[in-house]
C-alpha cells in the first residue's frame, strides 16, 4: 500500500490553519478537507443542514459532535482520501478524535499524523479581526498583513468584493477563542499524552511555517 499523507491540522482560530492547509493540500495533491467550508458552503447553498447550523456558526459555537462527524464520515467514503488529506478544523473536541479514529479503522487507513499550530492569544485577535475572505474560492487575505493586489478583489479568482466572514467581528472571535479553549485545549492534551502531537510555532511568516508542515508530513 503507498503511504498515506493523512494530516490533522490544528491551531486556534487565526492560527493559519486554513492558509497551509490550502497550500499544503496544492502541494501534495491531497485534499483539503475543512468542515468550516463544507458548512458554510451548505449555509450558502440553504441546505437542511445548512439550516441547522447557521445560527450554530454564526454565534462562533460548536456544531454537535455528530452532525460534524456525519459530514467528515461522508467525505471519507471519497477515493481521494487514500493517498492522503488535510483536516483543518476537525477534530476539535476529544469525542470527535475518537470518531475520526473509528472513521480511520473502517477506510483502513493508518493514523494521521497531527500537527499543531501554535500562537499566542494577542495575535489570533489581530489577525482574524483584519480578515478578509472571498466567498467564491475560500482564499483568505488580511487588511494589513497580506492585503489583496486590488482592493477587495480576490487575487486568484477575480471574485468582488472580498468581506470579513460573519463570524470574524471582534465580539464573535473572543467567543470562538474561548470555545477553543474549552473544546480544543483537552483535544491537544489528548494527542500529546499519546505521544503523537507535533508542535509548530505559527508565529513565522506563512512561507516559513509552511516549509516546517511539508517536511513533517513528507520527510
Ligand atoms: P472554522 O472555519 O474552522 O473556523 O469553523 C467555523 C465554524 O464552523 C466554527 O466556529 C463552528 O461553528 C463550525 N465548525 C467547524 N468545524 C467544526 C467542528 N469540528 N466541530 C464543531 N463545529 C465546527
Amino acid at each position: 500500500m503507498k503511504k498515506n499523507l493523512g494530516s490533522i491540522l490544528l491551531g486556534a482560530p487565526g492560527s493559519g490553519k486554513g492558509t497551509q492547509a490550502k497550500r499544503l493540500s496544492a502541494y501534495f495533491s491531497i485534499p483539503h478537507i475543512s468542515t468550516g467550508d463544507i458548512l458554510r458552503s451548505e449555509i450558502q447553498r440553504g441546505t437542511e443542514l445548512g439550516k441547522r447550523v447557521q445560527e450554530i456558526v454564526a454565534e462562533g459555537k460548536l456544531v454537535s459532535n455528530s452532525l460534524v462527524t456525519e459530514v467528515v464520515r461522508k467525505r471519507f467514503q471519497e477515493k481521494d482520501v487514500e493517498r492522503g488529506y488535510v483536516l483543518d478544523g476537525f477534530p476539535r473536541t476529544v469525542p470527535q478524535a475518537a470518531m475520526l479514529g473509528q472513521i480511520l479503522e473502517e477506510r483502513t487507513l493508518p493514523d494521521s499524523l497531527v500537527l499543531f499550530i501554535d500562537l499566542p492569544e494577542r495575535l489570533l485577535v489581530s489577525r482574524l479581526i483584519g480578515r478578509l475572505s472571498c466567498s467564491q474560492c475560500g482564499a483568505v487575505f488580511h487588511k494589513e498583513l497580506n492585503p489583496p493586489k486590488k482592493e477587495l478583489t480576490c487575487d486568484l479568482c477575480g471574485a468582488h468584493p472580498l468581506s470579513q466572514r460573519k463570524d470574524d467581528d471582534k465580539d464573535t472571535v473572543l467567543k470562538r477563542l474561548d470555545v477553543f479553549e474549552s473544546e480544543t485545549t483537552p483535544l491537544l492534551k489528548f494527542y500529546s499524552k499519546k505521544g503523537r502531537l507535533q508542535k509548530i510555532d505559527g508565529s513565522f511568516s506563512v512561507e516559513e511555517v509552511f516549509k516546517i508542515l511539508r517536511k513533517k508530513i513528507s520527510p
